[in-house]
């Protein structure tokens, strides 16, 4: 099921692909490129539809609904990023067409290639089969190789702004309690919108780290935060995140970015920002950048928590207002 199909028909990635196609002007190969993997996957299986319909992806002819429930016999998708698949899906675009015009190769994170496999992909890029239509998504297209990107149109999907992504969130459902905090916390993401409404654990970090932000005066308080952060649970990476976001948020209000929140946690952000100056937000923001660090060397996470907390505690005191 294809989700964000309103938002996404409206980016001018599909609206490319759209002119290109009623000018029978569609490329044998197109690159998505933009950070988010849930709009680029949605999109890319889109912009299928689009070819593959007859009213240019119309959405409720039975080539859209076969594309929509993941069934059209003319869209093969590359699920699995080994040898043997990459071979048996270049294998599939020699095929004859079976029914329609088109054919559509569907790679939506092309980067999970091993740039070794991407080599064997270029021949067919360049010199597909007639009616054949390779769409390639890419979140990191710094792993997609050089030759592999000149051989496609590429086209970028910018960031959503936060109205945006509210109204795709509205219209998927997620209740009006989370909708402002998802919004805000995901800096244009719509997969990080996605992930904070629907993560109950991630809420409860940003309230945590709120509060390690707020009211933690002595290394008294160091064991009571350490206690409340439930890394027994909670990984500490989710803290982390939580914590950044909250200090992107600060930062953008030293910025002079003066809207109110109505979602409480947001507006204790809010009133925080007034105590913390921008040395304050950058030194914390290197402790966080430390903690990821330490994690990935395999230090302790309870160490490595018990360090950024004192680590902020010092930074309080010696960046004061
Ligand atoms: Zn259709």
């Amino acid at each position: 099921m294809i989700k964000y199909s309103k938002l996404l028909m409206q980016s001018k990635p599909y609206k490319t692909m759209l002119t290109d196609k009623t000018h029978g002007m569609l490329g044998h190969c197109y690159m998505l490129i933009c950070d988010d993997q849930v709009a680029c996957s949605n999109l890319c299986t889109l912009l299928a539809r689009l070819v593959l319909c007859d009213e240019d992806g119309c959405g409720v002819c039975r080539s859209c609904i076969r594309v929509d429930n993941d069934s059209h016999t003319e869209l093969i998708r590359l699920t699995r990023y080994n040898a043997d698949s990459v071979r048996d899906f270049v294998e599939y675009s020699y095929y004859s067409i079976g029914e329609g015009n088109y054919k559509v190769m569907l790679i939506d994170a092309f980067d999970k290639i091993e740039p070794r496999l991407q080599n064997t992909l270029l021949k067919t890029l360049e010199e597909p089969c007639d009616g054949v239509v390779f769409i390639l998504g890419t979140t990191k297209p710094s792993g997609v190789l050089a030759t592999i990107k000149s051989r496609a149109k590429k086209l970028y999907l910018d960031k959503f702004d936060d109205a945006t992504i509210a109204l795709a969130l509205r219209q998927e459902g997620v209740e009006e309690e989370l909708v402002q905090k998802a919004t805000v916390c995901a800096s244009g993401s719509l997969g990080r919108a996605e992930k904070i409404a629907g993560d109950p654990i991630f809420i409860e970090a940003f309230s945590t780290m709120i509060d390690v932000l707020t009211s933690m005066k002595s290394s008294k308080d160091v064991v009571n935060m350490l206690a409340k952060m439930r890394l027994n649970e909670v990984e500490l990476s989710v803290y982390l995140d939580a914590l950044e976001i909250i200090l992107q948020i600060m930062l953008s209000r030293q910025g002079g970015k003066q809207e109110d929140f109505e979602d409480e946690d947001l507006q204790q952000v809010v009133t925080l920002s007034a105590t913390f100056n921008n040395a304050m937000i950058v030194n914390v923001h290197r402790l966080v950048c430390d903690s990821r660090k330490k994690i990935d060397s395999n230090c302790r996470k309870d160490f490595v928590a018990d360090r950024l907390l004192m680590g902020i505690l010092e930074v309080k005191y010696i960046c004061r207002l």
